[in-house]
């Protein structure tokens, strides 16, 4: 090596030296508070060590640092951004583009930004409009526009005719050309697929349901949508209704469900559906709010009807969790339902799911599970989010009290962080 290749190696050397110091340098200092790290282990005491967008440590140390910003965090609990693990973002409730762009433009930020207030740092868009939401999803991660993550399929994959082109895009072709793909051979679902794929989907959402229009998706479609998606590397997850449905999509590869299966549905059956899920490793999103809000519409019928269709569910689930069923928390939330009920709202919805499945007899640190660790397990994402350990994406929630105890606490967020930058503060 010459002497001048010698001096710019050593400055090289040393640039890159000097460069990981300073990235391992805390940024963010969250201490004395209860930490939920999300893998099992709760520190009564501890301190969260935030460098740049990551997780530096987390320990029961104190941490001396005088450039670091802090937060005294006594009292309160440190714990996981959630995850909603089914929402729609984008679907559009008018007919005509330009009126959409606006949404887009200037409705869509609110939303996104009430998430980001409850706490919920990831969603996964289950249906929206493509591109659309994914130049969302894209500009939330260029820094451009705050929200959470969003992992997204697109569009839905479906029948001729199937849900939901002619049921929720029912007299408007925007929604039904921009939020749906409707596939009438595996010739065209495998380059449907592909295309998606190439135009960056995070994952394939397709629907079989002859309950809501009478015509489900045939399995050599099936079939086709689920091969291609595998192919292009990337998960299908589906919106099945009835039970031998279910049995056929798992048998054709299937990694998800976005719902359970179509409730009632017996005991034998939720085990057995369990069993089929635990073996194949496919999870399910409870999505139990929308469920029983619409089978029990004013507030007298929930104490009565809504209660015990929530707690006939609930032990459904607990029966296919025995089973070894992995549960995600998701709640199906789009935009009309704002105009339902405050309970119904972005973000408020999340914590409605939640109150249900600890209402119909889940513990807190199951459904917190649900909504965190195991989301990003089944979203695939569990290296970058889903627990506060070192290296793992900083999105990170504080909130009053101990929702491990009172899951009400949960509604007290006093600083939301995603990416390692406070994106939500109550003081
Ligand atoms: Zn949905």
């Amino acid at each position: 090596m010459s002497s001048l290749h010698f001096i710019r190696f050593y400055f090289v050397i040393n640039f890159c030296l000097s460069l990981s110091v300073a990235a391992q340098e805390p940024t963010l200092i969250l201490e004395n508070a209860r930490v939920i790290i999300g893998n099992g282990t709760v520190l009564e005491k501890g301190t969260v060590v935030v460098s740049g967008d990551r997780i530096l440590s987390v320990t029961k140390e104190p941490i001396i640092s005088s450039s670091a910003n802090r937060i005294d965090a006594s009292g309160k609990t440190i714990m996981p951004g959630l995850i909603d693990a089914h929402v729609h973002l984008a679907i559009p409730m008018v007919e005509d583009i330009d009126s959409f762009n606006v949404f887009i433009s200037d409705s869509l930020p609110h939303v996104l930004k009430e998430f980001l207030r409850h706490g919920i740092t990831t969603v996964r868009s289950t249906g929206d409009s493509w591109p659309y939401i994914g130049e969302v999803r894209d500009q939330i991660n260029q820094g451009k526009l705050e929200g959470p993550r969003i992992i997204t399929s697109g569009p839905v994959l479906t029948y001729n005719g199937g849900h939901p082109a002619t049921t929720v895009c029912k007299d408007n072709p925007l929604c039904r050309k921009l939020v749906t793909r409707e596939l009438s051979s595996p010739e065209e679902a495998k380059s449907v697929v592909k295309q998606l794929a190439e135009e960056r989907v995070d994952f394939i959402k397709f629907v079989s349901d002859s309950l809501i229009y009478p015509v489900s998706l045939p399995n050599d479609i099936e079939e086709a949508v689920i091969q291609q998606a595998h192919k292009e590397r990337i998960h299908a997850e589906a919106h099945i209704a009835e039970v031998s449905f279910v049995e056929r999509a798992i048998n054709n590869g299937l990694d998800g469900l976005v719902h359970p299966p179509k409730m009632p549905i017996s005991a034998d059956t939720a085990r057995e559906i369990g069993t089929l899920l635990a073996r194949h490793h496919v999870p399910y999103t409870t999505t139990i709010t929308g469920y029983i809000f619409f089978s029990s519409p004013s507030k007298e019928a929930f104490k009565t009807e809504g209660v015990r269709k929530r707690e006939e569910a609930i032990s459904r689930f607990r029966q296919m969790n025995d089973m070894g069923a992995k549960m995600l928390v998701g709640t199906d939330w789009f935009y009309p339902l704002t105009k339902v009920s405050p309970n119904l709202g972005p973000g408020a919805m999340t914590y409605t799911e939640i109150e249900h499945l600890v209402g119909g007899g889940f513990s807190e640190v199951e459904v917190i599970k649900a909504a965190t660790i195991s989301s990003a397990e089944a979203l695939g994402l569990v290296e970058k989010i889903g627990s506060l350990e070192t290296g793992k994406q900083a999105d990170i929630l504080i909130v009053d009290g101990n929702p491990l105890e009172n899951i009400e606490a949960l509604k007290e967020t006093v600083y939301v962080i995603k990416d390692g930058k406070v994106v939500f503060s109550q003081l």
